[in-house]
């Protein structure tokens, strides 16, 4: 057994349940609800949380992995609050997404050099050992993002994110664009700086569904997040249903001990100042939709009740078993 951070203090991998392993309860600008907080609407958007997650709680869910680092305007102790009303225990994570802060990285600049991955990995090391922002809120996941082919920036943050795992034992967790195949280019990366792929889950993979990509990331030990969920999904994407199909084959196959599922939902993503309006009419369900519709549709595909747990509550604890290890 293994300890993770979560926001309300050390959490046991044995207590860690039925886990979404890529979600937000908010995001947004780094530092809009500081300058322009009537777009954040910060109270409202609390309260829609806390009975949202409520309700999952009460259908089943024990854990959601936070993936939102400071430069998607992680609110941690909103993310508190919300755990701890709701009972349902957050992870919440350090390091970067796509928008790498030009302090970081000087993409205008090109006679700037950029800042050194061993000095980001203090930073974040800090988010982890200490706490974020001086709430003591330890982060429990490093989150790292790319586009197709990796920037420079991004190859940054995916060095830092390496560094800093070599010296918390935390876990890795990544963010692939849609159809794409460049979780193999995250893992090279990944590699060369010393990191065991056993520690590092690749996101956003199910938008891709080439047997091929999945299996050559898994044959080399990292773990795959199908945590792009929706009824509607992007359009030019395929649908829920071929998401689901495809991982009844990987199942199939013998694949069902290294993947997780999830939908990448959050409570409020754009800053309309009505935190309901991200949920839109395509996502009724929000962290739910997996449990109402995705898994009876998967266990009507013939996938068994031992291999769904292992997907939503085995698979998510030996993975954080994993940590500091
Ligand atoms: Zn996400």
């Amino acid at each position: 057994m293994a300890v993770v951070n979560s926001v309300l203090g050390p959490l046991e991998t044995s207590d860690l349940g039925f886990t979404l392993t890529h979600e937000h309860i908010t995001t947004g600008s780094a530092g809009f609800r500081f300058t322009y907080p009537e777009l954040s609407n910060r109270q409202r958007v609390q309260q829609v949380a806390v009975d949202i997650l409520t309700q999952a709680r009460k259908e089943g869910v024990d854990t959601i992995v936070d993936c939102t680092p400071m430069d998607l305007d992680r609110d941690v102790t909103l993310i508190q609050a919300v755990s701890k009303a709701s009972g349902i225990n957050i992870i919440c994570a350090t390091g970067s997404h796509l928008y790498v802060p030009h302090d970081f990285y000087q993409t205008m600049f090109e006679w700037m050099d950029p800042i050194p991955a061993d000095t980001v990995a203090d930073l974040w090391v800090r988010e982890i050992e200490v706490g974020i922002e001086e709430t003591g809120i330890r982060a429990g996941i490093i989150k790292v993002a790319t586009n197709d082919p990796i920037r420079p920036p991004e190859e940054l943050m995916l060095r830092a994110a390496a560094r800093t795992h070599l010296r918390t034992g935390v876990l890795i967790t990544t963010h692939t664009p849609h159809t794409s195949r460049v979780g193999l280019d995250q893992i090279r990366i990944l590699r060369e700086e010393g990191v065991d792929m056993s520690k590092v889950y690749i996101g956003h993979v199910n938008s891709t569904l080439d047997h091929d990509y999945h299996k050559r990331m898994m044959d080399q030990g990292v773990w795959l997040g199908m945590d792009h969920f929706s009824p509607s999904g992007p359009p030019t994407t395929p649908d829920w249903r071929a998401r689901t199909a495809f991982i009844r084959d990987l199942i199939d196959d013998g694949y069902e001990d290294r993947i997780m599922l999830s939908h990448d939902w959050n409570v409020k993503g754009v800053a309309s100042g009505d935190p309901v309006a991200s949920m839109g009419e395509g996502m009724p369900d929000g962290y739910l939709w997996i449990t109402r519709g995705v898994l009876p549709y998967m266990r009507e595909l013939g996938v068994s009740d031992g291999a769904v747990n292992k997907l939503m509550i085995h698979n998510p604890r030996n993975f954080f078993e994993e940590t500091g290890r």
